[in-house]
Parts: structure tokens; sequence; C-alpha cells
């Protein structure tokens, strides 16, 4: 059975997408650690632990991430990206790209900021607006 992350590449699940090609998918992160928090994941292999992926999936995500954090930088307010992988929760390999303003924003227990459905779409837009314009 696909993962949750498989479904969302696929369309099948919504998601406020970010950025995309053929390998790879950018999105919103659903409870934001900040504005523009986002996860960049595989499309075409779910392995749940990063260090198990073939080395061309490896590094076509952490370049495709690259190009993202650029994006989000551009885009978001921040004075810098910053990244972690988990994969506690949902076991598909994912990057988080989370914009800091200080390393308090990197904290994964810290209570999480809010924002409607309105504000996460113009966030990805304006990140969706900075990728395609790179
Ligand atoms: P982890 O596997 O520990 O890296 O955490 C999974 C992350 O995925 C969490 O930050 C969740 O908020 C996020 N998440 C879970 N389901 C969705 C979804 N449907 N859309 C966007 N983000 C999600």
């Amino acid at each position: 059975m696909a993962t949750i992350f498989t479904r969302i590449a696929n369309g099948e699940i919504p998601s406020y997408k970010v950025a995309e090609n053929d390998d790879f998918y950018a999105f919103l992160d659903i409870n934001p650690l900040a504005q523009g928090h986002t996860l960049v994941i595989p499309k075409h292999v779910e392995d749940d632990y990063i260090f198990h992926l073939d080395p061309e999936t490896y590094r076509g995500l952490w370049d495709f991430a690259g190009e993202v954090a650029q994006a989000i930088r551009k885009a978001i307010p921040c004075k810098r990206v910053g990244v972690a992988v988990l994969g506690m929760e949902v076991p598909h390999t994912h990057i988080h790209l989370v914009p800091l303003q200080s390393e308090g924003d990197l904290d994964f227990r810290k209570q999480r900021p809010q924002f409607t459905p309105e504000q996460q779409a113009q966030t990805a837009a304006a990140i969706r607006k900075a990728y395609e314009e790179r």
C-alpha cells in the first residue's frame, strides 16, 4: 500500500505544493514549525530511512532540497533555512526545510504557530514562484 506521501505526490491527497520535478516533490508541512516549513520527498522511492536510499535518489533528493531551500529563502523572510531528517512519523523518506529566525525554530517539541489555509496557500504560491523563477 502506498504511503501517505506517495499519495500526496500522486495528487490523491491534497497538499500545498511548493516545487516538483520528475523524481521529487516538495510541499508545505501540515503542522509547520514556521511559515514556509517544507517537506521534500522522492516520488518513486518510499524507503523510510534516508541513509538506505540508492545513491542516485539520495544525491538527487539533496540537490532538489537545495534548490527548494533557495526558493524558500527568497520568498520567506528568514536568516537561513534549517534542515532536519526525522522520519519518526511517516515511513517515506523526507527532508524538513524550516525557515529560521533562531535555532529555537527547529525545536520539534515547541508549540507550533497556526496558519489558515489561505495563509498556507499564499506561502506555497510565493515559494513556488521563487522556485519557478530560479
Ligand atoms: P517525521 O516523520 O517525524 O519527520 O514527521 C512527519 C512530518 O510530516 C510532520 O512534521 C507532519 O506534520 C508532516 N505531515 C504528516 N502528514 C502530512 C500531510 N498530509 N501533509 C503535510 N505534512 C504532513
